[in-house]
């Protein structure tokens, strides 16, 4: 099924810019659309606006910072600008969006994206993570009816963005092992259609990486459909468990401290991609530490799961950090964090597995030499 199709079923517009965005621009039709950019996607959408302007009316608003954040400050001046406005339109990536479907939901008005960078997987879903008062809170937003894609423009994208992108797409196999091991060791319930939505759009995310670290289009739109399906995976799911596991954890460890520390905060897939390559490291190097109850099933997931260093080397390719040193974080604070991420929330992963079994203790240490 083609990412067009699958999307219908989920109520998503998906459409390419050689269309000529036919459904998008039905639905503005006589519409004002109040048009989000911010200093960096601004030049990205004047082909957009003029579109716009054929069918109906578009507003333009644009922050002035060139990577603004998505809290009640840049909410409120999304609202502020969509008086009387019918639809809202973010160009960007993870920020913008998370603006936009937040603002789009508090109006009880359509929405959608005109994607910039193949980031994040964040496009599709129905919530949004909003900084308020320094501390991350995730907020229900509306789910997009219009997913604008333009290859010309994902692939020009900067190579660490779309390294994000593959990060949040490569964690997919550790989530999904997460959810089975979950799933034999504390009974949690396993949503097979959703794994195996996700698991296959990864794989063929994970055979296009010679094309997309060639930089061509059909390498990107493999990532930026499988950035679109994990959307839909937690749709099928109910939650973001195929999507989210351990080095999501780490991801948000990470970024309250950034935040504690007020200094800018890495983007979202590069942060997950290092979380990747250390949630694979303690499935690979379970069957070294004490045997457990279950143990032989969760060392048979872990064998079907990809090398670190594969994963490195993808990341690496495409720009992206290998190192925790290489985000300057402290290096105790990296150690606290393999201790402490799992609590982030109530969801049983690798990294649970290990401080539970207090097998962390002997393999921070590790972790720090490989890692750090
Ligand atoms: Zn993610």
């Amino acid at each position: 099924m083609n990412i067009q199709t699958l999307s219908q079923k989920f109520g998503v517009n998906v459409e390419t810019e050689e269309s000529g965005f036919p459904t998008f621009v039905q639905r503005v039709k006589g519409k004002r659309v109040l048009v989000l950019t911010d200093a960096k996607t601004h030049p990205m959408s004047q082909k957009i606006v003029s579109l716009i302007q054929k069918a109906g009316e578009a507003v333009e608003f644009s922050y002035p910072e060139e990577e603004p954040i998505a809290d009640e400050k840049t909410v409120n001046a999304a609202l502020a600008a969509a008086t009387d406005c019918d639809y809202l339109l973010a160009v960007g990536a993870g920020t913008l969006n998370d603006i936009c479907k937040r603002a789009g939901y508090l109006l009880h008005k359509p929405c959608g994206v005109f994607a910039t960078a193949p980031s994040m997987d964040g496009f599709t879903s129905g919530v949004t993570p909003l900084i308020e008062g320094g501390f991350k809170i995730t907020r229900e937003a509306q789910v997009v009816s219009d997913v604008l894609l333009d290859y010309s423009i994902l692939a020009a994208a900067p190579r660490m963005m779309i390294g994000a992108g593959v990060g949040d797409i490569l964690a997919k196999y550790c989530c999904l092992t997460d959810w089975r091991i979950s799933s034999y060791l504390t009974g949690e319930e396993y949503n097979e259609a959703a794994a195996n939505l996700m698991y296959e759009t990864v794989e063929a995310c994970a055979e296009s990486v010679p094309a997309l670290t060639r930089g061509e289009e059909g390498g990107v739109q493999k990532l930026m459909e499988a950035l679109l399906i994990s959307g839909y995976a937690m749709v099928v799911a109910g939650n973001s468990r195929p999507a989210s596991g351990a080095e999501h954890h780490i991801s948000h460890f990470l970024e309250m401290d950034f935040l504690k520390r007020g200094e800018k905060i890495p983007l979202h897939g590069v942060k997950v991609g290092l979380g990747t390559l250390v949630s694979l490291y303690l499935y690979h190097t379970l069957p070294s530490r004490p045997a457990f109850d279950g143990c032989e099933k969760v060392y048979a997931e872990a064998q079907k799961l990809p090398s670190v260093e594969w994963a490195e080397n993808i990341l690496a390719s495409l720009g992206c950090p290998t190192k925790f040193s290489e985000l300057r974080i402290p290096r105790e604070t990296i150690r606290r964090m393999f201790f402490e991420a799992y609590k982030i929330r109530d969801r049983f992963t690798i990294l649970t597995l290990y401080c539970q079994k207090g097998f962390m203790a002997d393999t921070a240490e590790e972790l720090l030499a490989r890692f750090y």
